[in-house]
C-alpha cells in the first residue's frame, strides 16, 4: 500500500504526480512529499514500530517509497546518548546527543541517501549522482556501490581529503569542481536534465529530504515516546532543519504522540550564516553568502534552498537560529569528545557550540529535555583540529626519559 499521495508545491499547493521533479512549473516553489496521514494512523503503532529491525525503515510508512529498500544496510536507529558530563559543563540536567557519527559512511547523509536511492531505482534511473559539500559524496558512493549503480559525485575542489577519499574508495567518479557549492549545484541541475541522472539532492530532492525526519522519529521513540522540549540541529541547505518541524507534526498526525511543542533551534557557522543572519535581523529573506569561509565545510551552502522555510519554521516553533565562530566550533568539538567520548566533525561542533550559547542565554533552561543532533564524524575533518590537540610526550625508550618528561610537566612519578 502506498502512503505517499503526491508532491505538493510549498508556495501554491499545486499537486504533482510522484515523479523525479523538485520545482513547481508555475512559481518555481519547492515540491514536498504529501502523505495520507489518516490511512497511516489506521495501521501504525508504537508496538509495530518497536518490533521492526533497528534501521530508519522502521518508519517506512512516513517515507515516500513503495518498498524495495536495502534491508541489510544498517542506516539509522543510531544511539541517543544521555550526555550528563557535557550537560554538567553547560548547566543542563536533561541533555541527549543523537549520535549520527556511527552511520555506515559516518554521517546522517546515509539516511537521506537510503530514501533517494530506493526511489531512484523505483523510477528506473541507471546512474546515481549528487552535488555534495562532502558527506553526501560518501553516502551516495557507498549506496551506489551496493546497488551496482554507476555513481558520480560533484564536490568543491577545496574539500577535506577525508571526504574525497571517503567517496573515491567506493569506486565513484569524483568530479572536483573549481568553484563554490552553489556554482556546482547549478551545474548539476543542468547535467541532471541533459543526462537523465538521478541527482539525489536535485531532481530526487523531495524524496531525499524526507529521510531526515527519521532523526526526530527515532529520538522521540528512544526517549520513550516523549517529545523533547528542544532539538538543536545544524543548517546547511536547511533541509534537515525544516524536516525536524515536519517530523514532529507528523508524529501527532498519525497518533504516535498526543501532542508536542518542541522548540527547534538552528545552528550555522559564522563564515557561512545566511539563515542565522536573517534570523538576527528578524526577517524571513536571507542574503546569499558568495564566498563561504569556515572550517564547517559540510554546512557551507551560501544560498540555502530551504533558507526561507527554515526562517518560517523558526517563527512557528519559537526556535532560535544562531551562528558560531570557527574557534567556538573547534572548542565544542573538543568539549564533546572530552566529555562524552564522541568525536564529531565540524558540523557537530557547530551544533554543540550553539547549544552552549542557548543554555548560557537561558533559551534552554536547566531541566529542559534537550536533544542535540550530531550529524557527522570527526575522522573526516581532522584538519580542523590540526595543531589544536597536540598533547603527546616525546621520550626515548627508557624509564628515566619517561619519568623526566613527567617531572618536567609537573606530573607525579611513582614513589
Ligand atoms: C548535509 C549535512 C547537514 C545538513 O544539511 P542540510 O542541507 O541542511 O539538510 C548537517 N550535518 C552534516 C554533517 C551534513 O553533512
Ligand atoms: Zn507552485
Amino acid at each position: 500500500m502506498s502512503t505517499t499521495q503526491t508532491l505538493r508545491c510549498r508556495e501554491c499547493s499545486r499537486a504533482y504526480p510522484l515523479r523525479a521533479t523538485h520545482i513547481c512549473e508555475f512559481d518555481f516553489g519547492p515540491l514536498e512529499a504529501q502523505f495520507d496521514y489518516a490511512a497511516i494512523r489506521e495501521t501504525i503503532s508504537r508496538d509495530a514500530i518497536a518490533a521492526r529491525p533497528p534501521t530508519l525503515w522502521r518508519y517506512h510508512e512516513l517515507l515516500p517509497v513503495e518498498g524495495g529498500w536495502d534491508e541489510t544496510w544498517p542506516v539509522g536507529f543510531t544511539p541517543l546518548q544521555r550526555a550528563d558530563n557535557l550537560g554538567e559543563r553547560l548547566g543542563l540536567s536533561n541533555l541527549y546527543v543523537k549520535n549520527d557519527t556511527v552511520n555506515p559512511t559516518y554521517s546522517f547523509k546515509d539516511r537521506v541517501v537510503a530514501v533517494a536511492i530506493t526511489k531512484a531505482r523505483e523510477f528506473g534511473f541507471e546512474t546515481f549522482a549528487c552535488a555534495s559539500t562532502g558527506n553526501l559524496a560518501g553516502a551516495v558512493s557507498a549506496a551506489g556501490a551496493r546497488h551496482g549503480m554507476p555513481t558520480y559525485v560533484f564536490m568543491p575542489a577545496d574539500l577535506e581529503v577525508g571526504k574525497i577519499r571517503g567517496a573515491a574508495v567506493y569506486g565513484a567518479g569524483i568530479v572536483a569542481v573549481d568553484g563554490t557549492y552553489d556554482e556546482l549545484n547549478r551545474l548539476c541541475s543542468e547535467i541532471a536534465d541533459l543526462y537523465s541522472w538521478a541527482f539525489c539532492n536535485i531532481n530526487i530532492r523531495p524524496y531525499y529530504a524526507e529521510g531526515s525526519k527519521t532523526l526526530a522519529f527515532e529520538s522521540v521513540e528512544q526517549l520513550g515516546w516523549v517529545a523533547p522540549d528542544h532539538i538543536v540541529a545544524p543548517i546547511a541547505s536547511g533541509s534537515l532543519y525544516t524536516k525536524m518541524g515536519k517530523a514532529m507534526k507528523e508524529l501527532v498526525e498519525v497518533g504516535l504522540l498526543d501532542s508536542q511543542s518542541t522548540r527547534i533551534h538552528g545552528a550555522q557557522a559564522d563564515g557561512c550564516a545566511p539563515v542565522a543572519e536573517a534570523f538576527a535581523r528578524g526577517q524571513t529573506t536571507y542574503r546569499p553568502v558568495r564566498q563561504p569561509d569556515t572550517v564547517a565545510k559540510s554546512l557551507a551552502i551560501g544560498n540555502p534552498a530551504d533558507g526561507f522555510y527554515s526562517l518560517k519554521l523558526a517563527q512557528g516553533v519559537d526556535g532560535v537560529i544562531e551562528a558560531v565562530t570557527d574557534d567556538e566550533i573547534v572548542d565544542a568539538m573538543r568539549l564533546l569528545a572530552s566529555t562524552e567520548g564522541i568525536f564529531a566533525e565540524t558540523a557537530g561542533g557547530v551544533t554543540i557550540a550553539v547549544l552552549a550559547k542557548l543554555a548560557e542565554r537561558g533559551v534552554i533552561a536547566r531541566d529542559d529535555l534537550t536533544v542535540a543532533l550530531v550529524t557527522g564524524n570527526g575522522l573526516k575533518t581532522q584538519e580542523a583540529i590540526d595543531g589544536r590537540v597536540d598533547a603527546r610526550f616525546e621520550i626515548r625508550p627508557s624509564i628515566t626519559s619517561f619519568e623526566q618528561t613527567l617531572a618536567d610537566r609537573g606530573v607525579l612519578t611513582p614513589a
